[in-house]
């Protein structure tokens, strides 16, 4: 079968180059051992005629670069994309966008990606990627193709009320339902969409199938894993001069202080204002016990939104900081950059505590990546926020489970993080482990695309 993988951005195909976002992170390997062709924007934009595509080699497969035009760029990606469907996705209506501008360039910028898959040579079979392609399906099908196409969502799908909130909501949901298998990271995440598609446009779905008058779309949870070998070595991977500086300049950490670390894009969804709530609360009841190193590269800087979010963020760690650092000595060490996964590896390690407190999200990568850089003889604490997607993977016998919207819930699993006995820690993480290297990212990989390719056979059964 002749893959075509589409997503709206790429990866960078090296463990040394800073790179931030868990589709990248999450789909580089499939790339590298599966032969596929990965199509994704090239950040140049164009002027919207179609040219051929270069494929370029990358591992086992290649890569296709795509210049997206300039005219639907911003509606497609700032406005729908990441003004509205962003924060509806992740139930946070507030932060949606009043005008909600965009849908026709979004429209329009699928067309343009579906012509562009269509003139590739061989594509037997399209698995397409995240919320910024939603009705990709349904334009490939105008252009008559009708093998085999998936879809995995990488953020939450919200409950009808949220979802309905979104303009233009029903076209998308049937848009949809032209993939043979819809795939989601958690139980909630399906039984929300099959919720919505009851509530919405009146379809039943049986044993996670629905039908619809194209045929049927499987709807079923594909948690996304980590490949927890890959981040042993990079643990001891050659990390460039650049990277060794930055680690050793985050690691200046003042002795008798316990280090926790926080990694997430600048992002309203990713609570980072949450965990610094609950660091002020610890240090006011255990002065000088803990500093943090939140690590927080840049993120969609032309959405008002982040730029607010950004702000608030950044004055509360310096209120912070003034309040309980000394000359010596900040608690919050703050890096608005990214770093590469060496170099986390590395930090992750350093960490007795690992703090993930989204208010919501599709899985957290950082999670899982955390609990697999650890040391098995000495391991810290992963502290994570139920409402994100791994709290599905790791129960509160295993990661210390919080609600990020309650900063003392913070700061209390925090300090219990920091007290806990090693035997603790070691059975706790244990747990975690087996679990990472019982489902890894290629097993995810493989898993859809197992059910893909049998998709075709039950859809030509159906019709
Ligand atoms: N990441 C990175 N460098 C950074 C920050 C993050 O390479 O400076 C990677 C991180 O290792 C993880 C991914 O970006 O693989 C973030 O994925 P996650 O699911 O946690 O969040 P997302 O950004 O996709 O919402």
């Amino acid at each position: 079968m002749k893959l075509v993988v589409i997503s709206n951005r790429g990866a960078r195909f090296d463990p040394n180059k800073p790179q931030s976002g868990g589709l990248a992170a999450g789909l580089e390997p499939v790339l590298e051992c599966s032969g596929a062709v990965w199509m994704f924007s090239s950040d140049i934009l164009g002027d919207g005629t179609e040219k051929p595509l270069l494929l370029e080699k990358a591992g086992k497969g290649h890569v296709a670069k795509l210049d997206l035009p300039v005219a639907h760029y911003p509606g497609y990606y700032r406005d729908y994309s990441n003004s509205t469907l962003w924060p509806a996705l992740h139930s946070l209506s507030d932060r949606m966008s009043r005008t909600q501008a965009g849908y026709r360039s979004y429209r329009e910028m699928n067309d343009f990606v579906a012509r562009a898959a269509f003139g590739l040579q061989d594509r037997d079979a399209f698995w397409v990627h995240d919320y910024h392609l939603f009705p990709l399906a349904s334009d490939l099908r105008k252009l008559g193709i009708e093998g085999p196409a998936g879809f995995f969502l990488h953020t939450p799908w919200p409950a009808p009320d949220m979802i309905k909130l979104v303009s233009n909501h029903r076209e998308l949901m049937k848009s949809m339902l032209e993939y043979d298998l819809l795939g989601f990271q958690t139980s909630r995440d399906v039984n929300n969409f099959l919720a919505c598609l009851r509530s919405h446009l009146g379809l039943e779905s049986k044993d996670v199938v629905v039908i619809s008058e194209r045929g049927q779309t499987r709807c079923q949870k594909f948690p996304i894993g980590i490949d927890p070998k890959q981040f042993a070595e990079y643990l001891v991977a050659d990390l460039s001069p650049a990277e060794q500086e930055k680690v050793s300049s985050s690691l200046k950490i003042v002795e008798g202080t316990t280090l926790a670390i926080g990694v997430d894009r600048l992002d309203y969804t990713k609570g980072i204002d949450k965990k610094v709530e609950g660091f002020n609360q610890l240090l006011k009841a255990e002065p000088r016990s803990i500093s943090l190193l939140q690590i927080a590269p840049p993120s969609r800087a032309d959405v008002e939104e982040y730029q607010k979010y950004k702000n608030e963020v950044e004055g509360r760690i310096n209120e912070v900081n003034a309040e309980h650092g000394t000359d010596d000595w900040s608690p919050i060490q703050y890096k608005n950059e990214s770093f590469s996964q060496s170099a986390l590896a590395r930090l992750y390690r350093a960490a007795r505590v690992g703090v993930v407190t989204p208010l919501r999200d599709g899985m957290n990568l950082v999670a899982k990546e955390y609990v697999a850089a650890q040391n098995p003889k000495d391991p810290g604490v992963l502290v994570l926020s139920k409402f994100a997607g791994a709290a599905e993977d790791f129960n509160d016998k295993e990661a210390r489970l919080v609600d990020p919207n309650r900063p003392e819930e913070i700061r209390e699993a925090i300090w219990q993080a920091v007290n806990m006995p090693g035997e603790e820690r070691i059975g706790r993480w244990r747990s975690m482990m087996d679990k990472l290297e019982a489902y890894t990212i290629h097993h995810w990989s493989a898993d859809y695309l197992r059910e893909l390719d049998k998709s075709q056979v039950t859809a030509a059964a159906v019709t």
